[in-house]
Formats: structure tokens, sequence, C-alpha cells
């Protein structure tokens, strides 16, 4: 039997969306009487109204996740029972797919079909966390006949965790999961444009067993919640996903409090090279090079947004790359066969169209430009005759403009693509050893993938980590690395 197809519209109509601070295993009410409309970008209507929050309301969820710590109903319940619990969260996000994917369409205009689709990422990272629990193991280190020598991970304590609105469920499950298999207790902000997500995956959580405490979401603006948790003194880590600015101001609340280690993730500029040995394949190529610098409307970190190319192969892959790019048409997200949404906010929107404007006062080619969809949206543009110096080709777009240089040798392209603050991930398409060899080692970032574009779960599942290089951060997230980034490492030496 088929299942009828969803009427999105209808569905949004109906739905029920968590807006209250989620603490102590309980929906509550903030302690603070501002609010705030989260909007529908599409629509440019709000979707709910939530509390702008306050330091009180961060003070009750890190006394609850403290609570909840130090009793050890988590942190010291056996790991085949929090692995239980975590594989049970991963079955209950499936069961609320449908719910899940539709906030985060409503409230950042992500296409429903991609939202749909991006759920599988969420089940597999608690997937891959629970899985993990029992498997993280400390280390014996060699010692003297009288004494053993051990090194053992333990749970930081109480985890902050920020993070941003461009994947609101993914960003959050990426903290979550992790900090919880370690056995810390958790305060998460979600970000102000896409809440409620978040606050349905902390009660899905409790149903799924987590005991009280063990995860609190607090809704609510940067400023106020977002400082009270970086300054917060009863909070042993923070792990944050945002922009590179908000990320340093992490790091002096960090320095004006306790001194709170961090996890930055932040923003990047990631390059994609392409060298001509890579002609045989040329449409395989230009369809993975479009979606690494358009998914999500260009909104991700990792966006692949500088194209270098090998001279002699520009004109034919760009034409190509432009054949892909036409494909994404902006729609209303809501609607099923739409495969482009629309940018998170009006005000994203007229940074990504300035962007465009500024790079043709600059002397870039615009050699492509989908236009805006209504007030909403804008479709892909393609930028030629870009400068590595160009204010398009140095700073951070967050939308779906992709700009395309030349190389001539490989040395000028790895030049090119190294050329930035930042560092979270490249591409290189390329068959030869040589080169790959090069670019694989000489690349500063993070991630570094050759002959395939990145998506986490993708080729290696969910077991590789990374970690960021300048601008973009520092701390490793994913895998089982990035499980250690949320443990404490103690030695220990018994004489006996
Ligand atoms: P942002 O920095 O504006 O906000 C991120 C989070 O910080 C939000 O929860 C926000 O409420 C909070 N915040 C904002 N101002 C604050 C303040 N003054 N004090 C405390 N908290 C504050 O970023 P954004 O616009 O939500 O997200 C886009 C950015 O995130 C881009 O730069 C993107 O590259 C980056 N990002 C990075 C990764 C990664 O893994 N490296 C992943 C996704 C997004």
């Amino acid at each position: 039997m088929t299942t009828p197809p969803i009427d999105w519209h209808a569905r949004a109509a109906a739905i029920t969306l968590p807006v209250r601070p989620f603490i102590d295993g309980r929906f509550v009410e903030s302690t603070g009487a501002e609010r705030f409309d989260s909007i529908n970008p599409a629509a440019n209507r709000p979707v709910c109204t939530l509390p702008a929050g306050t330091a009180e309301d961060v003070d009750r969820a890190v006394a609850a996740a403290r609570r909840a710590f130090e009793d050890g109903r988590w942190a010291k319940a056996t790991p085949l029972q929090r692995k239980a619990v975590l594989l049970r969260i991963a079955e209950l996000i499936e069961a609320n797919a449908d719910d899940l994917a539709l906030m985060d369409s409503l409230e950042m205009g992500k296409a429903i079909s991609a939202a749909r689709a991006e759920i599988a990422f969420a089940t597999g990272f608690f997937r891959y966390y629970g899985e993990a629990v029992d498997k993280l193991y400390g280390t014996v280190a060699p010692s003297d006949g009288i004494t053993l020598s051990l090194g053992l991970l333990e749970p930081r304590g109480v985890v902050g965790a920020i993070v941003p609105w461009n994947f609101p469920l993914i960003n959050a499950v990426l903290k979550a999961a992790p900090a919880l298999a370690a056995g810390n207790s958790v305060v998460l902000k979600p970000s102000e444009i896409a809440s409620t997500s978040a606050l349905k995956l902390a009660e899905i959580a409790a149903e799924a067993g987590l005991p009280d405490g063990a995860l609190n979401v607090v809704p609510g603006l940067g400023p106020t919640v977002g400082q009270a948790i970086g300054r917060h003194g009863g909070i042993d880590l923070v792990s944050f996903t945002g922009s590179t600015a908000t990320g340093r101001l992490f790091m002096t609340y960090a320095g004006q409090s306790n001194g709170k280690p961090l996890l930055l993730e932040c923003g990047g500029k990631s390059p994609q090279v392409v060298c001509g040995d890579m002609a045989d394949d040329l449409d395989a190529v230009a369809a993975r090079v479009a979606h690494d610098a358009f998914w999500n409307q260009g909104q991700w970190c990792a966006a692949k947004t500088r194209l270098i190319v090998e001279d002699g192969f520009h004109d034919r892959l760009v034409e190509a790359v432009i054949r892909a790019a036409a494909e994404r048409v902006p729609g209303d997200p809501l609607d099923p066969a739409t495969n482009f949404g629309t940018i998170a906010t009006r005000g994203q929107l007229g940074k990504v169209r300035g962007f465009i404007d500024h790079a043709r006062t600059e002397g870039a080619n615009v050699a492509f430009d989908g236009g805006t969809w209504g007030e909403t949206s804008t479709a892909p543009a393609i930028l030629t005759d870009v400068r590595p110096d160009m204010t398009v080709a140095c700073e951070e777009v967050f939308g779906p403009v992709l700009s395309v240089m030349r190389f001539r040798d490989f040395d000028e392209a790895l030049a090119i693509a190294n050329d930035t603050a930042y560092g979270l991930a490249a591409s290189i398409w390329t068959r030869d050893a040589r080169r790959t060899q090069a670019a694989a080692r000489g690349i500063r970032a993070g991630r570094v993938t050759v002959r395939a574009s990145a998506a986490a779960g993708e080729h290696s599942g969910f077991a590789l980590g990374a970690e960021p290089w300048g601008a973009s951060g520092f701390g490793i997230e994913g895998g089982m690395e990035g499980l250690r980034s949320y443990c404490r490492f103690k030695s220990v030496e018994i004489v006996c």
C-alpha cells in the first residue's frame, strides 16, 4: 500500500510548535516577559513567538544540568544504559521526522524535501554516538612493576552548546549526541532564527528515557541567553557553532569568566580545485561542484564557493556548472517538488545580492544570475574573472554565490586555495597521483576530499572527525576524536 503524499501546507497549519524552554525534563515558562517572533522567510510572517530568554533561565538550566551530572543519573549510568537511550532517541527522531522537517522548513525556508532528507543525518549521528558509548577507551601506560598507570576519559560536566540556524536539527544533534554519549549534561541554545526542532529534540530525548536535566534547551537571543551561557561559571565547556565574529566573543566570555575551554566551529570560504584531467567526467564533476557550492542555498559552513579551475578546462567547466546551477529553481519550500528553498532572512538576502553587485564593481563578470524569487530567495549566481583579492573571494557570503578563478600550474592552484583566513574544507578534482598527494597534504583545511564532494555520512559514515584551521575555529568535531573532545583526560597512578 502506498502512503498518500503529505499536504505540507495543511500540516503546517495544524502543527503545534514547542516554544518554551525545556529545563529539568519539562517545558517551563521563561522568567522573562520579552518575546520575539520566529519569521517564516518564505511567507514573511511569524511562525511562532518565543521568549527572548534571560540569564535566570540559563541559571535554572545550568542548575538542573549540574544536579543531573553530580548525582550520576546519566554520567554514571552504565555504558549499555546510555547506549540504549541514545539509540532510542534516533528511533524517535525517525518517528517524528515529518514534524521535525516541517519545523526547520517553516523557520528557515529550507525546501521540505531537503529537510526531510536531512533527518538521516540526525538519526545517523545519534546511532553513531550511541554505538560509541561502550567503545570509548582510555589508556594503560607503561610503568614499573608496582604501579598501574591509567589514562581515564571522563565527562567534562555541564556542556554549553550554542548553534546556528542553517541546519537547525542537525546542528543541535551534532552537539547533543557526542556530549551526552560522553556522559555530560547539556544546556543548548538554538538560533533565534530556528529554535523549535531543538526544543522538540529535548522532548523526544526525555521520552526516550534520558534523565531529567541531562539535556536542557533554552531558546532566546544571542546577547541574552548566548552570552549568559558563555559567561556562566557553572559551565565546564562551551561548544559553539556559528560565525567567526560570535565565536571570538565566546573566547572573551570564557576569558572573563571561569576560563572554560571551548570548541569553536566557525565560518569558512572553502575552495574546490578542478584540474583539466577530469574533463572526461565533465557533467559529473560539474554536478558535484554545483552541489558543494549551492547546497542549502549556499548556507552551509563548508560551502565550496571558490572554484579554482585549470585554465584550459575553465570555459567548458563553467558552462557545465551553469547548466547544473540552472536546475536549482527557488520555489515554495513546502512544495515537495521545490529543490531550492529560500534564504533564511530578508537581511541575509540583501547581503547576498550586495555581494554580487559589489563583485561587479570590482571587475567580476556575472556569468550566471538566476535572479531573485519574489522577495524571499535568490537563485544561484556564478561569477567569473574573480581575483583572489576581491571581497567576494575573501569574505564568507553564506548564500549561493560561486566565485571562479583560473590557475596555470598546480602550485598556483594550491596557493589560491590557501589564500584565505579560513580553513574548514576543500575538494580537489584530479586523477594525477602527485597532485592528489600535494593537495591532500598542502591544503590548510580540516576536511579535504579528493575526487568527491563531502557530506557527512555519504562516504565514511559518521566516523571522520575534523579540526578547522585559522578563522574557522578549533577543536575536533565528529567521529571518535570528536567524542573525546567532550571528555576530560585524567591520569591515575595506582601503586600496589
Ligand atoms: P551567529 O554567529 O550569528 O549565531 C550563532 C549562535 O550564536 C546563535 O545561536 C546566536 O543566537 C548566538 N549568538 C549571536 N550573537 C551572540 C552574542 N553576542 N553572544 C552570544 N551568543 C550569540 O551565526 P549564524 O548566523 O547563526 O550562522 C551562520 C554562521 O555559522 C556562518 O558563519 C557559518 O559558516 C557558521 N557555521 C559554521 C559551521 C561549522 O561547523 N564550522 C556550521 C554551520 C554554520
